[in-house]
């Protein structure tokens, strides 16, 4: 049995190792000059394989599709498949990270196994067609083909981050294999948004609650470091929010609450009593005990007052306009910070068109599909990684066991 797998990130390394240990000759077609590039950059260089909170409801797409998927390959088969390469485990709020806290070490537990069960890796390889010979599948990138392969997988990821390699050709590669690809777009990414402040906020970061918005309706809230950047908000909480602000056609607002352990009426007592105190202080000293100091300048000027006034000075509306900005102060999205900031692809290849307990096409017969190049996708948190690798196996086990027709 000769297997061809077409990229070779997590979800084809997983197959291609799943397979060749169930005895196929297996070759790995790999566009970029190493595999794994992506996985090497995972969860800040530390590889966040897996979540100890396995909830289906972290993960987007059909939902009756993904249970399928995962009650073929579990996620803790997919620890023990991690397991059998070598690799040991730690936790960290639920996430579940290699030991080493190195994402090296992920790649070359699979990297070695590929090798020792002699995987065939074609690195600088781009597949750019796939056609059906006598033999089998045959693929080609440029001038020259590889093949003939009785069975095929296709894991060539979505679009997120491109510089490490999947930038999209799983809609031409899909397409001649005849299946629908559901429109790409970025997730897990930081937004952009429309505020005079941005530029010189850059670069602070704190801890606050975001609340995400639409016409008023609250969609979400994440708590966690928020990192403003020159064009918008990012940090954990930001990319969480990502995929529902960017949903097409919706119109969201992101809201900073910085004190969110108190409420309205708190927060302007609090802001009332400073003024009360320290009346000699212009707003901003008022301020610099209680706010970072990078946030102090543009929340004055937000809240329509003036730099120079004294706390003193403050009438009830005022104090509420400032201690009002602490509790909301909100940043419409106008845009997504583009793909090679993503972290992730939303859209991808039609579920309905792929057979969950195999992961085999129903278009094509010998053909498969895992990973991020499938229309699924999940929560920051390790559920993307366990996605590709459960996928992965599936595939690579579905492969190798399939007859040949
Ligand atoms: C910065 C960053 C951090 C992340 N952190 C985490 C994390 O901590 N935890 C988590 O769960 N997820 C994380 N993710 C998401 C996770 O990395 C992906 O979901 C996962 O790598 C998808 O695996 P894949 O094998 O399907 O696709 P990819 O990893 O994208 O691999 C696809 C491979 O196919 C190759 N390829 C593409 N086109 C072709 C072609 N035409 N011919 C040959 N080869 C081709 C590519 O070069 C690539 O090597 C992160 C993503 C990014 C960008």
């Amino acid at each position: 049995m000769t297997i061809g797998i077409i990229g070779g990130g997590p979800a084809g390394l997983a197959a291609a190792i799943t397979a060749a240990q169930a005895g196929a000759s297996v070759t790995l077609l790999e566009k970029m000059n190493r595999v794994g590039r992506k996985l090497l950059t995972t969860g800040n260089g530390r590889c966040n394989l897996s979540n100890e909170d396995t909830d289906l409801a972290h993960y987007h797409g059909a939902p009756a599709f993904i249970q399928k998927v995962f009650e073929q390959v579990a996620p803790e088969d997919v620890l023990n498949f991690w397991d059998g390469l070598g690799l040991r485990f730690t936790t960290e709020n639920g996430r579940i990270y290699p030991m080493s806290l190195q994402a090296s070490s992920a790649l070359d537990a699979m990297r070695l196994e590929a090798e020792r069960l002699g995987v065939r890796i074609l690195c600088e390889t781009p597949v750019r067609t796939i056609r059906r010979s006598k033999g089998g599948w045959m693929t080609g990138s440029g001038d020259s083909s590889v093949g003939p392969f009785d069975q095929l997988i296709l894991t060539v990821g979505g679009k997120a981050s491109p510089q490490l390699g999947a930038d999209g050709d799983v809609i031409p590669l899909a397409k001649q294999l005849h299946h629908t690809v559901c429109p790409l777009r970025p997730a897990l990414v930081k937004l952009k948004c429309a505020s005079p402040y941005l530029k010189s906020l850059a670069g602070c970061r704190l801890d606050a609650l975001a609340v995400l918005r639409s016409n008023g309706t609250e969609i979400d809230e994440r708590f966690g470091e928020v990192l403003f950047t020159e064009e918008g908000l990012s940090g954990p909480p930001i990319l969480d929010l990502s995929r529902q602000a960017l949903e097409p056609g919706r119109e969201a607002e992101i809201t900073i609450v910085l004190f969110p352990e108190m409420n309205a009426g708190e927060c302007f007592a609090m802001i009332e009593e400073r003024c009360r105190r320290f009346p000699y202080m212009t707003l901003p000293e008022m301020l610099s005990g209680i706010l970072n100091k990078r946030l102090i300048v543009p929340l004055i000027k937000e809240a329509g007052l003036n730099l120079q006034m004294t706390a003193g000075e403050l009438n009830k509306r005022q104090i509420g306009a400032l201690s009002g900005l602490l509790r909301e102060w909100t940043f419409p999205v106008i845009g997504d910070g583009g793909w090679r900031d993503a972290q992730i692809t939303v859209g991808g290849i039609a579920t309905e068109e792929i057979d969950p307990q195999k992961m085999s096409s129903r278009k094509e017969k010998n053909c498969y599909f895992a990973g991020e190049a499938i229309d699924v996708d999940g929560d920051c948190g390790g559920y993307n990684l366990l996605w590709a690798v459960a996928t992965g196996i599936l595939a690579g086990r579905s492969a190798s066991q399939e007859h040949i027709g």
